[in-house]
């Protein structure tokens, strides 16, 4: 399988080269060159596979020679073994139409875990294949951090520093990072906001100074091997509830685009979707673009839903490759017209190709905690903010006969409510206990190092802990 870029002009790599890249060097995201195909009669041969088996199942075309079959089923294995849950992402009813599909039992909680535990897992064994290393540096305000980290520790040829504000993470997001004990990890705390924390790392990525002596590597979710590991999901859960013989409608809260992509990833497969529903807070650059073709960047408010508070979505601009015709000498151009200006209009072909499969809503904070109370009240369930979104517009969606009666309307519970305690005793009056696997996490020694709010005192900090 051969990968290409968005923006026409970075060399195809294999799976393996995409992997390692992260962003392609004309600044396009990678693709594969064509989606492999499955009938309904493959799609019936994966029913009653574990999550693992399916994994490689699904995966397998993506990767071509860059795994073995034996290598490729070992590490599925082992990746998702480890998880909280047997069914690794189990389905939950709330009524007749609407189900939970909680993706959140992996070691931090969040549906990150399910790719970044196989990224770390694929970085390691390729990095020991080229005799590399690899430092990967990244900069959260929440989840991606954890994940990230919780992925790589303990791994050979590969390290991490992790950047985060000070001072402005949760107490739960903070001690995710920063009591994880591993040689390989370090967290730096740096004076500022996430945006400086942000900058640092995009500036570091060009300083010769540094990528002269280190190969510096990045986990944000542009890179394709995540997006790939988040295909399975809707997979596993389709065929639970009946696919490829019916179709199945999936809400999901998004940010940077990249898990509702795995979605239409899924759908160019040959899973029977009936729609994607874009699920967005009142950071809604996304509801926009889908609603009136205006894809314009505004300023970031901050929610209850942090991991979904975007100004743009990276990964969007997949999606407007892949239906504007895959011209991506044409889409360069639109792309970085629109990273001067902040705001650009979707071409025909555009919005036409996203409107065959998705539709947008907006949740703003009563509705999203309107949706918590009704997921209590109506199911028993206690969810996280950033699954009420998605449920708000999976409701909102089936109200307005967006999707057709008889389709099951799977939200994407993205967090466990523990992560976000405080938002959840507000909207429910309970208060949710982290699960026993990390409740010693408040009794846990932490470890960071604090630096001073300047470029230097972070670059010099990844210099002097690299090993080489
Ligand atoms: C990252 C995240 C999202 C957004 O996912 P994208 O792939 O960026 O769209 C939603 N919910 C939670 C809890 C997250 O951590």
């Amino acid at each position: 399988m051969e990968y290409i870029s968005t923006r026409g002009s970075a060399p195809a790599l294999d799976f393996e080269g995409v992997t390692l890249a992260g962003l392609a060097s004309d600044g396009g995201l990678y693709l594969p060159r064509e989606w492999p195909r499955l009938s309904n009669a493959d799609i019936r041969e994966l029913r009653g596979l574990s999550y693992h088996q399916l994994a490689a199942r699904i995966m397998r075309p993506f990767i071509g020679t860059s795994l073995s079959d034996d290598e490729l089923e070992e590490m599925c294995a082992d990746v998702y073994g480890d998880f909280g849950h047997a069914a690794v992402t189990p389905l939950v009813q709330l009524n007749e139409t609407h189900w939970l599909l909680e993706l959140f039992h992996g070691p931090t909680l969040a549906f990150k875990d399910v790719a970044l535990q196989m990224l770390g897992r694929l970085f390691e064994t390729f990095l020991a294949r080229r005799d590399q290393k690899m430092m990967i540096v990244g900069a959260t305000s929440g989840d991606t951090g954890s994940a990230a980290i919780n992925a790589v520790a303990g791994r050979d040829n590969v390290e991490i520093v992790m950047l985060h504000p000070k001072g402005r993470v949760s107490d739960v997001q903070r001690r995710q990072m920063t009591t994880v004990r591993s040689a390989n990890v370090f967290n730096l705390a740096i004076d500022g906001s996430f945006d400086d924390a942000q900058a640092h790392v995009k500036r570091m990525f060009r300083d010769d100074d540094v990528t002269s002596i280190l190969k510096l590597g990045a986990v944000n979710s542009i890179n394709w091997a995540r997006l790939l590991a988040q295909v399975v999901y809707y997979f596993y859960s389709a065929l639970q509830l009946g696919a490829p013989d019916r179709k199945i409608a999936y809400s999901v809260p998004t940010g940077n685009f990249g898990d509702v992509f795995a979605g239409y990833v899924a759908a160019q497969m040959g899973l029977p979707i009936e729609r994607l529903i874009v699920a967005t807070n009142v950071n809604d650059i996304l509801h926009r673009a889908l609603s009136d073709g205006d894809y314009s960047a505004a300023g970031v408010t901050a929610t209850i839903t942090p991991s979904m508070d975007i100004q743009v979505s990276s990964n969007f601009e997949r999606l407007l490759f892949d239906c504007g015709e895959r011209d991506g000498t044409a889409l360069g151009d639109q792309m970085r017209e629109f990273e001067k200006s902040k705001a650009m209009q979707l071409t025909n072909a555009q919005r036409e190709g996203a409107s065959s499969l998705f539709v947008s809503m907006r949740a703003d904070q009563d509705e999203t905690s309107r949706a918590l109370a009704w997921a209590y009240g109506a199911a028993g369930q206690v969810i996280d903010p950033h699954t009420g979104v998605g449920l708000h517009a999976s409701i909102a969606a089936s109200e307005a006969d967006l999707i057709a009666r008889d389709v099951p309307i799977v939200t994407l519970a993205t967090a466990h409510p523990a992560k976000f305690r405080d938002a959840v005793e507000r909207a429910v009056g309970v208060r949710p206990s982290l699960p026993a696997r990390v409740g010693d996490l408040f009794g846990r020694e932490e470890h960071f190092a604090e630096v001073s709010g300047d470029y230097e005192a972070t670059r010099d900090f990844v210099l002097e802990n690299a090993t080489r």
